[in-house]
């Protein structure tokens, strides 16, 4: 941690005013920050439902209720840490090209002071411009991938840059370590047969949904296992969750996780170095009552926050 000491995000919950992610401090200035929070409110990725331009707006106002110290986890990670809400990355809601730019020069702008990006989207196509900066700070880096879709098609209708190509799209530009990537909860109808050949000649593994609930989680902690020692990034795509459980998103699959298969999943990703998450394709204006799935991201987020704090323990 800094020398300054931690920053308290934990006063009053502040109902009248605009919410921060957990009620932190917002800090614009990178200099000193361990962990960064920050909102990417854009969706022109988006191939069906739009609206996760809304999710970090809405996440901030679910998060004013989670409290500072892990139980599973054992770790006060505010203590260990100074985590701050960001703001807003600037977007471009007609141009995904000039928003990419704007995302990348961000996330290398934090990267280059050391501070660890948790990125709130937005759609999913905001992972690929995040993944450039990590390359470039990082190298490739190897990937967990929570999602109902591989995320690797090659285009749609003609365009290449949306929320179900961005992995392919890093792929080829060489910002992943292919074989230190796993792609689980993957589910629902393909195109064709033919959906997973990318993933087999470029050595990804791909964990079904089936396979995490008939093998559980404590064996998904070993695949994980495997990118010991690694540079790791995670992108989370909430539709991995059951629309039970989560319904406000752009492309919902029947059939995914519940909200305590993903809070254990993620903390079975604990030992690894994760260089940064993004939480992306939380779409408020489709949720349920009590605003279930922003409520379910609020609490990814500590996950996240928490994770790196056992880490700084290590
Ligand atoms: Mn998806
Ligand atoms: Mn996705």
């Amino acid at each position: 941690m800094s020398e300054s000491g931690p920053l308290d995000p934990f006063v009053s919950p502040r109902f009248g005013q605009i919410a921060t992610f957990l009620r932190l401090p917002h800090v614009r200035d990178p200099k000193g920050l361990d962990v960064a929070l920050i909102g990417i409110p854009f969706d022109g990725g988006s191939s069906y439902r739009t609206g996760a331009r809304f999710g970090p707006r809405e996440i901030r106002v679910q998060s004013a209720l989670i409290r500072p110290y892990h139980p599973v986890l054992k770790v006060a990670p505010f203590e260990r840490l100074r985590v701050a809400d960001y703001g807003d990355i600037d977007v471009v809601p007609t141009s995904i090209e000039r928003t990419y730019a704007l995302i990348e020069t961000e996330i290398g702008h934090l990267l280059g002071h050391g501070v660890r990006p948790i990125a709130v989207g937005g759609d999913h196509s905001i992972s690929l411009p995040i993944l450039r900066a990590m390359a470039r700070q990082h190298g490739p880096v190897a990937l967990i991938h929570f999602d109902a879709h591989t995320d690797t098609w090659d285009e749609y209708l003609g365009s290449k840059l949306y929320h179900g190509s961005m992995f392919r799209r890093a792929v080829e530009e060489g910002l992943l370590d292919t074989r230190h990537t796993i792609q689980l909860g993957i589910r629902g109808p393909l195109y064709s047969s033919r959906d997973f050949d990318f993933q087999a000649e470029h050595g990804m593994e791909v964990i079904p949904i089936g396979s995490i609930k008939e093998q559980g989680s404590g064996w998904v902690g070993e695949r994980f296992a495997r990118l010991a020692g690694r540079k790791v990034y995670c992108s989370f795509d909430v539709d991995v969750m059951d629309p039970a459980y989560a319904p406000a998103t752009g492309t919902p699959e029947v059939g995914g996780l519940t909200s305590f298969e993903a809070l254990t999943l993620v903390r079975a990703l604990r030992g690894l170095d994760i260089v940064g998450f993004d939480l992306v394709e939380v779409s408020p204006p489709y949720d349920g009552p009590g605003q279930i799935t922003s409520l379910l991201a609020a609490n990814l987020l500590f996950e996240f926050i928490s994770l790196l704090g056992l880490r700084s323990l290590q």
